[in-house]
C-alpha cells in the first residue's frame, strides 16, 4: 500500500466532540497513524466541525498524489486507481466520477488552500477513532481483504463498429450489474463485477483507465473502461452519450454488443432497452416481459472445425453462416430476443454453450450442425434428447426439409450434449451431409442458406406461438 512518512495527518472527526466551533479552533489534537505520532509542520484548521488540511499533508503525511488546477480551482487527489476530486468552495466531489456530498469543501484560509481531510482518508479507506479524554485521533488503515475474490472473467477487446455499436468480447464468466445512467455529463455505466482485463488491454492503461473519443457517432461521443475495484476485481465500463440516446444490450456468449439509437428507436417495451433514466436489468430476463430468449448455438469454431465437407471447407463456416443469418431475422422480431453462442470464428467448449443457454434460462435452443459420412448418403435430420424437446423437434424438422429439399431423415434421439444438459426445449439439426457433393453444394450456398435461416426461424416462431 502507500507509504505513510511520519509527518503529520488529521482528522475531523470531531461532531461530538466539540459543542463550539470556537473553542474547538483552539484545540490542535495529537494525531496518530498506526499508533505512531505524526508532526506537522502546519497546525491543521477546524472549520465547521471539520479538519482541513494543506494539501502537503495529503502528498506527504498520507502518501496519496495530489495536485491542483488553478484555473478549474480542481484539487486532483489520486491512491492508486482511485481518484477525487474536489473544487473550490464546492461541497460535491467527485469520487471516481461519481458525485458525493462533503461536510466541509475545499477552501481558502489566510491564503492557503486546506483540504477536508477526514473526507479524503475515508474515501480512500481509513478507519478514524477519537479519543476524546486524551485529545488524540487515531487512524489505522484497513487491514488487506484476506481472501482476494478471484476473477472469474476477462475483457478481451473492445470494438466500435465506427457508427453506434460496441462490442466487448470476454472469456471465462463475464456478468454486468445493472447499468448506471448518471447525468453531466450523460453516460451509461456498466460494472462487471469478478471481471478484470486481459494483460494486452491492460497494457494500454493510462493513469488506471483507457479512454475513447469517438467522433463520428450521432449518439455515442465516447467510452472509457477502467479496473473499478481490485480484490475483489470490478470492471467498469463508461459510455458517454448524447441527449437522445437509448441502448440495447445483446449478450451472445463471449460478448456484450451495445447498439445505441435515438430513444423514440428503441425497440417496443422490451426489457433488452433503457429509456433514461428508466433501468432495467439486461442479462436477467425479468419474468412476464413477453420477451422470449432464444439461443442459436452454431456448431464447432474456432479451433474445432467440425466435418470437412466434400468441397475441401468446413462445418464451422456453414453453421456460423446460417446462425448470423438466423441472428439477422430474429432481431426483427420484437418479442423475441436472439442469442448466439459464437458469432466468430471462436470455440465456445459444449459446456460453456451449455451454462450459457441455462443461464439465461432461455425459451428456446437450436444447435446448428451438418452431417457427414459416406459419399453417397444424403438428408436432412433433427435430433432431440429431453421429452420437452419433442414437439419443437417436430415443427423444427417440418420447415427444414422444406428448406434444404433433400432426402428426410427425420426426427431422432441422441445424447448430444448440448441438448441433454440445457434445462429449456433443444434440438440440433444436421442440415444435411457435407460429404455429399449435392447436399454440400447445396448447403454452402447463400440462397439455400438464407432459405434453411428463414425455415428455422419460421419453425421457432410457430413453436413460440410468435406471430
Ligand atoms: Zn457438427
Amino acid at each position: 500500500m502507500k507509504k505513510f512518512v511520519s509527518i503529520m495527518l488529521f482528522m475531523s472527526v470531531f461532531f461530538t466532540m466539540f459543542t463550539a466551533v470556537g473553542h474547538a479552533a483552539e484545540v490542535v489534537p495529537k494525531l496518530y497513524l498506526n499508533g505512531l505520532l505524526l508532526k506537522s509542520e502546519v497546525a491543521p484548521q477546524i472549520v465547521n466541525n471539520s479538519t482541513i488540511v494543506p494539501m502537503r499533508t495529503i502528498s506527504d503525511g498520507l502518501g496519496y498524489q495530489i495536485s491542483w488546477d488553478n484555473t478549474a480551482k480542481t484539487a486532483t487527489v489520486i491512491n492508486g486507481k482511485d481518484v477525487i476530486k474536489l473544487k473550490l468552495n464546492d461541497n460535491k466531489a467527485l469520487v471516481n466520477d461519481q458525485s458525493v456530498l462533503m461536510d466541509t469543501p475545499i477552501m481558502v484560509v489566510k491564503g492557503k488552500t486546506l483540504v477536508p481531510l477526514r473526507f479524503v482518508g475515508e474515501q480512500f479507506g481509513l478507519n478514524v477513532e477519537w479519543k476524546n479524554t486524551e485529545k488524540e485521533v487515531h487512524m489505522y488503515e484497513k487491514p488487506a481483504v484476506s481472501i482476494p475474490e478471484e476473477s472469474s472473467g476477462t475483457i478481451t477487446d473492445f470494438s466500435f463498429d465506427g457508427a453506434n455499436s460496441v462490442t466487448i468480447r470476454y472469456e471465462g464468466t463475464v456478468k454486468t450489474n445493472k447499468p448506471m445512467y448518471l447525468e453531466n455529463p450523460k453516460r451509461i455505466v456498466f460494472d462487471f463485477p469478478a471481471t478484470n482485463y486481459s494483460s494486452s488491454l491492460s497494457s494500454l492503461f493510462l493513469n488506471g483507465q483507457v479512454e475513447v473519443s469517438v467522433t463520428d457517432s450521432t449518439y455515442l461521443t465516447g467510452y472509457r473502461y477502467s479496473l473499478y475495484s481490485k480484490s475483489p476485481d470490478i470492471a467498469r465500463v463508461v459510455f458517454l452519450i448524447g441527449d437522445d440516446t437509448g441502448y440495447t444490450l445483446t449478450e451472445n456468449l463471449g460478448e456484450f454488443r451495445l447498439d445505441f439509437m435515438s430513444l423514440s428507436e428503441l425497440p417496443g417495451d422490451g426489457d433488452t432497452s433503457v429509456k433514461p433514466p428508466v433501468i432495467t436489468d439486461p442479462v436477467t430476463p425479468p419474468a412476464n416481459t413477453g420477451i422470449l430468449n432464444v439461443v442459436i448455438d452454431p456448431g464447432h469454431g474456432g479451433s474445432d472445425p467440425g466435418a470437412k465437407s466434400i468441397l475441401n471447407r468446413w462445418e464451422k463456416e456453414f453453421t456460423l453462416s446460417v446462425g448470423l443469418k438466423m441472428k439477422t431475422l430474429l432481431e426483427k422480431e420484437s418479442k423475441i430476443k436472439v442469442h448466439l453462442t459464437r458469432t466468430g470464428d471462436t470455440y465456445p467448449t459444449l459446456e460453456e454453450r451449455v451454462q450459457f443457454a441455462n443461464a439465461l434460462k432461455a425459451d428456446l435452443f437450436l444447435s446448428i450442425h451438418a452431417n457427414s459420412a459416406a459419399a453417397t448418403v444424403s438428408g436432412t435430420e433433427t435430433y432431440y434428447y429431453r421429452d420437452n424437446s419433442s414437439a419443437l423437434a417436430g415443427i423444427i424438422h417440418k420447415h427444414l426439409i422444406s428448406a434444404t429439399k433433400i432426402k428426410d431423415r427425420g426426427v431422432k434421439t441422441a445424447a448430444y450434449k448440448v441438448i441433454k444438459d440445457t434445462t429449456m426445449p433443444a434440438v440440433l439439426i444436421e442440415a444435411g451431409f457435407l460429404t455429399n457433393t449435392s447436399d454440400a453444394t447445396m448447403l454452402y450456398n447463400d440462397a439455400s442458406q438464407t432459405k434453411i435461416a428463414t425455415a428455422l426461424v419460421a419453425g421457432i416462431k410457430e413453436f413460440l406461438k410468435v406471430n
